[in-house]
């Protein structure tokens, strides 16, 4: 502002000064104070407002960029950030220490994890909701963090899980066609089973699929308690953006209860279960906006257990998240040994210039994107504290922890290939058949 303001004295200056000048010398001067002072500053202003949005953080659940503050993106939210006491209790009730995940901070808030821990002290059921938009042929080590989560949660509590495939979804945004958008869920659902999750009590159902009967009548329910001007504001859509839009939200919302199941999924004395659905931050939106219609529609409002970004090979720190939406910058589970390797070394990292830097200094941790990816997948606490330990002091080089990541990824990367070549078509069947869960 102040600059604009400076620019406009100066105008004012120039004009001023040529009081008594002819046209055609106004003119030049003019033409010249455009040339040396307008649009210098002009490019200046351009340039600072870019440095200032690139560090700005965005989450939401279709951009996620900028360097994150993560306790900033709960205030805004407004959810509670998970605490020591919060995985204690879980630890308690499952009588098994808590994952990886839970336990370094990844999944680091929640919307009312305590009620559903009440819930399972008093020895009543509840399940568990994820999802996936089919937007790649694989998934990447992104899209594992929140299905390997749901997979521990399925196995401490004992409960069932249903996995939302909003091939919907990725046709309305990323405008792919309908065809190519069910075929990526498919394969996207055979990834899905390799993670390992519990046959008879997991139903994976695709929107196009499902959305009808019993579901479609809470999508309606639930649209009409959302104003156009509520879904302006919570997902930022403008004029321009197609009804297709407007409606997904209660798609996406709709599994969060119960009664969308009409398929003895749940039995009927127990239609509202109470929900807990894993996901990253980023999904907080669609599932407020479903927590603030579910009293007016007499149903229990899902639980969240929400988690940071893994992020992408040549983000720095906690900028952006891995993306299918560009392939660089993700390692996908179907990727080659050769690939990964290749994938790793090219990671942005927080190593020094040179060797004798790096002994003095030591890594960047923050910024280190090998050492983040460890954190995540080595499951070693002594290990990790180690490289930590040694990295951050300059006593290992970065090559050191790229090499011990590449050997790190290419093991779950391969074990979850093995798993996924025993995913048969009958099984994919099995697990998108509506069938009862409760049991
Ligand atoms: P992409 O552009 O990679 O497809 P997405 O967010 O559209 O990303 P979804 O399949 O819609 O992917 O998301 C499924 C779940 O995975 C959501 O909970 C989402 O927040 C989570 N997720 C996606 N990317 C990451 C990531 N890099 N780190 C952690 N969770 C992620």
């Amino acid at each position: 502002m102040e600059t604009i303001e400076k620019m406009i004295e100066d105008f004012k200056k120039v004009l001023d000064d040529s009081t008594h000048t002819s046209p055609e010398t106004l003119k030049h001067e003019m033409i010249q104070w455009l040339d040396e002072t307008l649009s210098p500053r002009l490019k200046q202003v351009l340039e600072e407002r870019e440095t200032q949005s690139s560090s700005e953080q965005t989450v939401t659940p279709f951009v996620v960029s900028g360097k994150i503050d993560y306790e900033k993106v709960i205030l805004k939210f407004g959810c509670t950030k998970i605490d020591e006491s919060l995985i204690d209790r879980v630890e308690r009730l499952t009588s098994r220490g808590a994952h990886v995940f839970l336990r370094r901070g990844f999944f680091y808030a929640h919307r009312d994890l305590d009620k559903i821990l009440d819930c399972h002290e008093r020895g009543d059921k509840f399940y568990l909701y994820t999802g996936r938009g089919p937007s790649s042929e694989s998934l990447h080590l992104g899209h594992l963090i929140p299905f390997l989560f749901t997979k521990y949660l399925q196995e401490a509590f004992k409960v069932p899980l249903v996995i939302q495939i909003t091939d919907d979804e990725k046709k309305i945004w990323k405008k792919l066609n309908k065809e190519k958008s069910k075929r990526l869920g498919r394969e996207n659902v055979k990834d899905i089973i390799a993670c390992g999750f519990d046959a008879s009590n997991t139903f994976i159902f695709s929107s196009y699929a499902t959305v009808g009967g019993k579901f479609y009548e809470n999508v309606v329910e639930i649209a009409d308690c959302v104003t156009v001007n509520k879904a302006n504001s919570t997902f930022g859509f403008t004029g321009e953006a197609s009804t297709a839009k407007m409606i997904f939200p209660s798609v996406q919302a709709a599994p969060s209860f119960s009664s969308s199941f009409p398929h003895k999924l749940f039995p009927d004395e127990k239609k509202n279960i109470p929900c807990l659905i894993p996901c990253a931050i980023d999904q907080d939106p669609y599932f407020r906006l479903t927590r603030d219609v579910a009293p007016r529609l007499d149903f229990i409002k899902p639980a969240l257990i929400e988690s940071k970004f893994f992020p992408a090979l040549r983000a720095s720190g906690n900028n952006g998240k891995m993306s299918a939406s560009d392939a660089n910058s993700a390692i996908y589970i179907n990727d080659s040994a050769k690939d990964i390797k290749r994938k790793i070394n090219s990671a942005v990292t927080g190593g020094r210039d040179n060797l004798e830097d790096q002994k003095k200094y030591g890594a960047k941790l923050e910024e280190d994107i090998p050492f983040q990816y460890l954190s995540f997948f080595l499951e070693d606490d002594a290990e990790l504290e180690h490289i930590k330990k040694e990295y951050g002091e300059g006593r290992m080089t970065t090559g050191d922890v790229k090499k011990r990541l590449v050997q790190v990824v290419t093991e779950i990367v391969e074990r979850h290939r093995m798993a996924r070549a025993a995913v048969t078509d009958e099984m994919v069947d099995a697990f998108m058949t509506p069938r009862p869960l409760f049991e």
